[in-house]
């Protein structure tokens, strides 16, 4: 195994991955800029090394501040977490220029599924369905309109560079698509540095849902089982939960195959996640491949009782997977809790973190940085914990979760936890009956049942 590792990234999964490699007896090296003196990671790591300002640019994407970090420390390798340069195929070149080893897929892996038009491609290739659209990029506007009228409207614009639900734009008719098309560009050119689009159907009422997929060296590709991702805000996750409502086991079993068959064809090493839509009528379709690990990683962690950093650990080191299948047993429910304010369009609300107090208890697991006394900078995205829950059946793990996030106290500042609690006495999610649109159209009402405060009910009765 490794004896010391370079962590490029901050905040919860820098963390997180902190306490993986302690668990294995590897020594840690944080990086940090000058926003981030105090955080929780650089107080955990066995050394820590300041490499810039506190803009990202100036320091957690600064390749050469993290590489040199690294050679000068000792390490041999860089887990670069997620977000910032998890994803970057330059970088993860210029570490094997520098005899670091990423803690990722190669560099020609990264390149070809980071582009996510590209990525759409192979899926066509080896026969993983994608949704209609357009073949490869369209280089304008009017290129694009030929296409939306091929495939008919509504359609959705999408930055090839694309994530964190940036760059993308729904168009529902043909007067609208031009000004959609400028402004999904231009957000993909201020937040990527690639302008490049592409089109696709916009599927209505889809349940977002992704598959785990761990691969070595040896040939195992094997995934571990799906997270439903639906209940969104902005085209990006809050709450997700695993096995999901929405599949049947032969389904379940297509869908798994078909995410296999993804990280085969493109030679995938380590973690991954492969992405799909599914509609009401259950067809499924590839959407992206995130070769990282994700946020939501713990879901999956508790159904299978693996733990994906230190697999991730095991195959970049040259060692097969610890396990050749996963059982998945019970059920796991994360729900993020963000420094936002959901009564103002989950504004970013960034504050001092004046006391904070985690839930405990068997089956309850908190991923955090947080710390009272701790301020949450305005720099960094405004993920501040996860809270995640594992009991036996789904009803169970909903109760946990509840139980979990009335324990929980931050004070400072507005979160996402109060509406995580909220949701879980919505009927609709009781009865996992929910698609992407979920939040958009019931936020109201749920904001509102906040201030009445009415959470109780039959919920057994709803779930059956
Ligand atoms: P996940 O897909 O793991 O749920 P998110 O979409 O929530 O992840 O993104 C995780 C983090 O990574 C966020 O901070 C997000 O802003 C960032 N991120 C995701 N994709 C990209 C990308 N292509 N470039 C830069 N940052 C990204
Ligand atoms: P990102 O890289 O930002 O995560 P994705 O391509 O994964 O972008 O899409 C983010 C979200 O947008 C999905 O989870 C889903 O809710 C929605 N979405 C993406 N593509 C489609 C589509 N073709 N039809 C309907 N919804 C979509
Ligand atoms: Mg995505």
């Amino acid at each position: 195994m490794f004896k010391r590792i370079l962590i490029a990234n901050r905040g919860e999964i820098a963390v997180r991955i902190i306490r993986a490699c302690r668990e294995l007896d590897i020594e840690t090296v944080a990086v940090y800029s000058q926003a981030d003196e105090a955080s929780l990671h650089v107080q955990l790591a066995t050394q820590a090394v300041c490499i810039g300002p506190a803009k990202a640019a100036q320091s957690y994407l600064n390749q050469t501040a993290i590489l040199s970090a690294a050679v000068e420390s000792g390490c041999e390798a860089i887990h670069p977490g997620y977000g910032f340069l998890s994803e970057n195929g330059e970088f993860a070149e210029l570490c094997e220029k520098c005899g670091l080893t990423f803690i990722g897929p190669s560099p020609a892996v990264l390149n070809q599924m980071g582009n996510k038009a590209a990525a759409r491609a192979l899926m066509q290739q080896v026969g993983v369905p994608v949704v209609p659209g357009s073949d490869g990029p369209v280089k304008d506007a009017a290129q694009a309109a030929v296409v939306a009228q091929a495939i008919g409207y509504p359609v959705l614009v999408k930055a090839s560079a694309g994530g964190g639900g940036r760059g993308m734009r729904r168009v529902y008719r043909p007067e609208e698509l031009a000004p959609a098309f400028a402004s999904a560009q231009a957000e993909a050119e201020a937040c990527f540095g690639d302008g490049e689009m592409y089109l696709e159907k916009l599927i209505l009422h889809p349940r977002h849902i992704e598959f785990q997929i761990m691969a070595d060296r040896f040939g195992h590709v094997v995934h571990l089982g799906e997270r439903d991702c639906s209940i969104q805000r902005k085209n990006q996750k809050l709450l997700e939960e695993s096995p999901s409502k929405a599949l049947t086991p032969q389904l379940r079993e297509q869908m798994g195959a078909a995410a296999v068959a993804a990280a085969k064809a493109c030679g995938y090493e380590g973690a991954g996640t492969v992405e799909f839509v599914v509609d009401p009528a259950g067809n499924f379709y590839f959407i992206e491949m995130n070769t990282r690990i994700q946020v939501e990683h713990p879901v999956t962690e508790m159904v299978t009782g693996i733990d994906l950093v230190r697999e991730q650990l095991r195959v970049a080191v040259g060692l097969p997977l610890s396990f050749t299948q996963a059982p998945l047993t019970g059920h796991a429910i994360e729900v993020r809790i963000n420094a936002e304010d959901p009564a103002a369009g989950f504004r970013p609300v960034p504050g001092k973190t004046e006391f904070v107090h985690f839930p405990g208890g068997n089956g309850v697991r908190v991923d955090s940085a947080l710390y009272s006394g701790f301020t949450l900078s305005p720099y960094y995205d405004s993920l501040a914990a996860k809270v995640i829950v594992h009991a036996p059946t789904r009803l169970a793990a909903i109760r946990k979760m509840r139980r979990a996030l009335e324990e929980l106290v931050i004070e400072g500042y507005p979160t996402t936890a109060d509406l995580g609690h909220l949701i879980l006495y919505h009927p609709d999610f009781l009865k996992g009956s929910y698609d992407t649109g979920f939040l958009d159209k019931e936020l109201d009402t749920l904001l509102r049942w906040g201030e009445e405060c009415p959470r109780s009910g039959s919920e057994e009765e709803a779930a059956r």
